[in-house]
């Protein structure tokens, strides 16, 4: 009896104590008279209290109301002065094209200490994004916990160097991570493949028609998973890609291939996209951006990538696949028609940069596509939770929620510059001070 119990006694040590690891139940912090932004879209409520148990938020309260009770042995921060958001979430990172571990692991540190709780990673070498995932979650490595894609494109996709960046020792277009599908692929097993991976969707890259496109969504859909799409698959075209059923669509600029008199058939043959079209409202984006509303398609729209894309170009002496202005005036306009919008990047800064490239995303979103500061917050929070497919459990500071939140020492509202303003993050209930943040 008593070297059974040994035997679970060191079983339960074994997986004790990972320096990361969330707090247990039970443990309970009380986040006092903060300037809260819950992220439901309200606005800024004053001297509210924040009861956090566990991983879990507890209560939101007006900091008055809260009792003896439900301050009972609960360790507390004061934060008069300060705001509390919900976490960032980055709806568009790629990790590991190659992989490289010291790197990624160094990129989700400066992210969780700039307060981002969450990413989507869309598309990499997945054998080194599950470990990482992992290690994320159960608090190895200080990160965001991550979400993560199994790719799917056309066969004519993968002479693309960055599918043997992901594939290495193996083959690209035949692993369970980036497949290549044609009319002849078995579906259910093809999906079934990628859902193997523990991937949450599937990422619908390129050099695929509508047909294909939409038997892949339903089929992700029923096995479960979420259907996650470049704007233009090629020759897929937006609408086809929307009418598909995909949950969210990547990358403002292709969507402007649908008013084009011409589009490129496959992705290698991507051309500059014409502005004058879409100087006014266009009719065929505004049937666009209506289905997008009606259907609840997220549009992650990537403008930080297309200030890399434009800067790229111009030293190069050639014309850029799509300018930051124009990315910004179709985001507005997706923005003006109601197509909820979140905050993907693609692209980062060098690691010597003390920030991630998150907040030139929000910088643009408020600056090229005229977000207001409210509208910025609630696309990095509610509505990157929503293309997650984790609205349940993220994005906003509600009872129940993971504790996953940012306070600031500036008022976002005033200036959107200051979502930079991180004092603390707070992933699953635990504490990361921004002072404590070491490069
Ligand atoms: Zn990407």
């Amino acid at each position: 009896m008593s070297s059974r119990f040994a035997l679970i006694a060191s079983a339960l040590l074994l997986i004790a104590a990972a320096p990361y690891e969330p707090p247990h139940a039970g443990t309970r912090v009380g986040y006092r008279s903060a300037s809260l932004i819950d992220g439901t879209g309200r606005g800024l409520q004053a001297n509210m209290a924040v009861v956090t148990d566990g991983a879990r938020i507890n209560a939101v309260v007006p900091d008055s109301a809260l009792t003896p009770a439900q301050l009972h042995g609960a360790a507390q921060v004061n934060l008069a002065g300060e705001y509390l958001l919900p976490g960032y979430i980055d709806s568009h990172q790629h990790l590991a094209t190659p992989p490289d571990r010291p790197e990624a692991e160094a990129r989700l540190r400066r992210d969780v200490y700039s307060g981002i709780t969450a990413t989507r990673d869309m598309a990499d070498d997945i054998r080194q994004i599950a470990d990482i995932t992992r290690a994320a979650l159960v608090g190895e490595i200080p990160s965001p916990d991550i979400s993560y894609v199994a790719l799917m494109a056309g066969p004519s996709f993968f002479d693309d160097p960055r599918t043997h960046a992901i594939s290495q020792g193996a083959v690209g277009g035949h692993v369970p991570w980036a497949q290549a599908i044609d009319e002849s692929t078995d579906m259910p097993l093809a999906i079934a493949r990628g859902k193997g991976t523990y991937a949450t969707a599937i990422k619908i890259y390129a050099n695929l028609p509508g047909n294909l496109v939409a038997r892949i969504t339903k089929e992700a859909h029923r096995q479960g998973l979420r259907a996650w799409a470049h704007g233009m698959v090629f020759p897929a075209t937006p609408q086809q890609v929307v009418d598909a059923g995909v949950d969210t669509v990547s990358h403002t600029c292709y969507l402007a291939y649908q008013a084009m008199a011409k589009r490129p058939d496959s992705y290698q043959h991507r051309f500059p996209i014409d502005a004058a079209p879409f100087i006014r409202d266009n009719p065929v984006m505004a049937k666009l951006y209506a289905d997008m509303v009606r259907r609840g398609t997220i549009l992650d729209a990537t403008l930080h990538v297309y200030r890399e894309v434009e800067h790229a170009a111009r030293e190069q002496h050639k014309p850029p696949l799509c300018t930051v202005a124009l990315a910004g005036k179709l985001t507005n306009q997706a923005y003006q028609a109601g197509v909820q919008i979140s905050t993907g990047t693609d692209g980062d800064t060098p690691l010597g940069d003390p920030w991630p490239s998150l907040f030139d995303e929000f910088q643009l979103l408020h600056d090229a596509a005229g977000l207001p500061p409210m509208a910025v917050i609630e696309a990095a929070s509610l509505t990157g939770a929503k293309a997650m497919g984790a609205e349940k459990d993220m994005g906003s500071v509600v009872p129940g929620k993971l504790a996953n939140m940012v306070v600031l020492s500036a008022n976002p509202l005033q200036d959107v510059r200051n979502l930079r303003s991180v004092v603390m993050t707070v992933k699953r209930g635990r504490i990361y001070r921004r002072s404590d943040y070491r490069r």
